[in-house]
């Protein structure tokens, strides 16, 4: 008698290869048949209809300070995940000096926009070393499995202090503290190292991320100390301002230590070929035998804002601000009325931020979300677009989407991956050979962004809804999210549905595979306040061989675990 049975599903197992029926059963945490019939198991779900996938691999995360507080590691355990790596970035709490919990707070709050709130009364520390760290984080269960990277701007924080996040190069016994710290956190099975090298990642206060000025010299000494150690991944987003000079070290430091440097790649609507240039160079780098691969997503990213937003298009207009105190629904009757829609749309905005400024007026790249969302939507869809068609003023296409469905309707900004109006690039990236799909971003952007459900949106759109150009077959879209991403971490014991490997497993409705619109919770530690998106279409998820996730509603078991990288997975 097997403990599980998933029966007569379509199975599609990760690989890529085409989906083939059959039953798939589960023993003692792992996958024991995949194909073909198998008897009975205690256990039985009826897969008919239905499509059985591996757990999905999401390999950036920001759950770092999360984990410490919630077990269902949400919102990426609505969206099938059963592993999650987190420490992207160049930011996370570990080494942590006692007196840097706050400057680390910061960091983290300004460049991935997590309530510092939240981190404050949701985190208990009780680590000062990466080792230790791990330690706290293998001591809790959780729905999935979580490996961890160590962070550069920690590591430099608690080597050079202040300092670290100056343009000052690290000294020789710098650099040696560093390697030595990074060396250490791989050894006791940390998955990667992370670095921050764009300007437009800064922390709360406005300072800069440690690490983000960091040279070759200790970029290649950290490399070396990865090849000691035997195992990690490079991971760094950057703005390649220099893309020679960047490619040179990161070259080096992959063809030298032997260690596969990811770089995050995303198209900027102001230099929008620039993707395709940084590609050829990964292949070069790729063809010359430096292991180089790019990060990219899979939709835009992009703004949801609302009128519960801290900044929207008419936040800062008089006329609003002085009702900007009510609830919701008086606010949305009071900006329905004639003579307050006519007051500000003769007023301008009084805000002095020029970000906020220019953006709110980017009416050409602002679209209705819309229920269901559309994360795709054409160019005549801009709010500039219907303005026009329709005589009206953007403005009051903005009024109206923002007091429509009860408030809870979303202005999409999709600021970056959109420069073309298209996901035509990101097509093309998901499908490069040098790329991974990566950028759900998990636990981050609580206030503008919520992309965690980038595996139910590459499912339903990208296999399944997509009109505006090719879509992606099944088994390549799920390869993408489970092998691809397990095998470039090392992963071996998961990403497929083999018999032998973890019993990590999705069974899904595909035909009513949906994404609910986002909404604002406020159930972060603190009443931290956050976007959350759900999923409808998820039968059942299975980590390790135990159902997780039934119908989006959790079971309660924890069957996660943090891997240790370098011990678990080989
Ligand atoms: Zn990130």
């Amino acid at each position: 008698m097997h403990d599980i049975v998933i029966r007569g599903g379509l199975v599609v197992d990760g690989t890529g290869a085409p989906a083939f029926e059959g039953d798939v059963a589960i023993e003692n945490g792992k996958l024991v048949a995949v194909g073909g019939s198998v008897g009975a198991g205690r256990e039985e779900i009826d897969a008919r209809d239905r499509i059985v996938t591996p757990g999905w691999v999401d390999i950036h995360s920001h759950y770092d300070g999360q984990v410490t507080w919630d077990p269902y590691v949400s919102p990426s355990g609505f969206h099938g995940v059963t592993t999650t790596v987190m420490g992207n970035c160049g930011v996370g709490f570990a080494p942590a000096r006692p007196d840097s919990h706050d400057h680390l707070i910061n960091v983290m709050e300004g460049v991935e926009d997590i309530p510092g709130t939240a981190l404050h009364e949701g985190m208990r520390w009780g680590w000062e070393s990466f080792p230790q760290y791990l330690d706290v984080l293998e001591a809790m269960p959780r729905v999935m499995d979580i490996a961890a990277q160590v962070p550069h701007s920690a590591v430099r924080d608690y080597v050079m202090g202040d300092r670290g996040a100056t343009r000052a190069a690290a000294n020789a016994d710098h650099v040696e503290a560093m390697a030595r710290i990074v060396e250490q956190a791989l050894r006791a099975g940390a998955i990667g190292f992370s670095t921050s090298r764009t300007k437009l990642h800064l922390a709360a206060d406005g300072s800069a991320v440690a690490g983000s000025f960091a040279d070759s010299t200790e970029l290649l000494a950290i490399g070396h100390a990865m090849a000691r150690a035997g195992h990690g991944v490079f991971q760094m987003v950057s703005d390649l301002v220099d893309p020679e000079a960047e490619f040179a070290w990161m070259e080096q430091l992959a063809r030298q230590h032997g260690v596969p440097v990811h770089y995050i790649l995303v198209q900027f609507e102001e230099q929008p070929d620039k993707w395709r240039q940084l590609l050829a160079m990964t292949r070069r780098a790729a063809e010359g035998g430096a292991d180089i691969t790019a990060l990219v997503g899979c939709r835009p990213v992009g703004m949801l804002i609302n009128l519960e937003s801290r900044y929207h298009p008419f936040s800062e207009h008089p006329s609003y601000r002085a009702i900007a105190h009510l609830p919701l629904e008086a606010r949305i009757e009071a900006l329905r009325q004639p003579a307050l829609r006519a007051r500000l749309l003769a007023e301008e905005t009084t805000s002095t931020n020029r970000f906020w400024r220019t953006r709110m007026a980017h009416f050409h790249n602002m679209f209705q979300l819309g229920d269901p969302p559309d994360y795709e939507p054409p160019p005549e869809r801009s709010v500039e677009a219907i303005a026009r068609a329709s005589g009206r003023r953007p403005e009051e296409i903005v009024l109206d989407i923002l007091t429509g469905q009860g408030g809870r309707d979303w202005l999409y900004f999709p600021f970056i991956n959109y420069a073309d109006r298209s996901l035509q690039p990101l097509y093309d990236m998901m499908r490069h050979p040098h790329t991974l799909l990566s950028l759900a971003d998990g636990g981050a952007h609580c206030g503008l962004i919520c992309d965690a459900s980038a595996p139910s949106f590459l499912l339903s759109h990208w296999a399944r809804d997509r009109r505006r150009g090719p879509l992606l077959g099944l088994e390549e879209a799920v390869a993408l999210q489970s092998s691809r991403g397990a095998a470039a971490y090392g992963l071996v014991d998961r990403g497929r549905l083999t018999a032998g490997l973890r019993a990590d497993v999705n069974v899904i409705d595909f035909n009513k595979l949906r994404l609910e619109p986002p909404r604002w919770a406020h159930d972060l530690p603190a009443q931290g306040r956050r976007l959350l998106q759900h999923a409808t279409g998820y039968d059942a998820t299975i980590a390790a061989g135990v159902v997780t996730w039934r119908h989006g509603e959790a079971t309660g078991a924890l069957p996660g675990r943090l891997i240790r990288a370098g011990r678990d997975a080989a």
